[in-house]
């Protein structure tokens, strides 16, 4: 993804700053992860990721409503 793209805030118009979320486990913390294709499998007994691609999250923070928005960054495919 272009870092310099600028992204407006559809609520409010304001240009919207780039940044990232992390969730965090019991084996620390890791970048949001978006998979190509519907999930097969259910949370609890682990879904087939095993083929698909992966793609980091790129969400962008409208510094005067607060609002987020996340994007797919296509830059950084990884196939699982
Ligand atoms: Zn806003």
């Amino acid at each position: 993804m272009d870092n310099k793209e600028q992204k407006k805030c559809i609520h409010c118009q304001t240009t919207m700053e780039i940044g990232f979320k992390i969730d965090h486990g019991k084996s620390g913390f890791w970048h949001l992860l978006w998979f190509r294709g519907p999930a097969v499998g259910r949370l609890q007994g682990g879904i087939k990721l095993k083929g698909l691609e992966k793609y980091e999250v790129v969400t962008y923070g409208c510094p005067s409503c607060g609002y987020l928005a996340d994007f797919v960054d296509f830059d950084s495919k990884r196939q699982l």
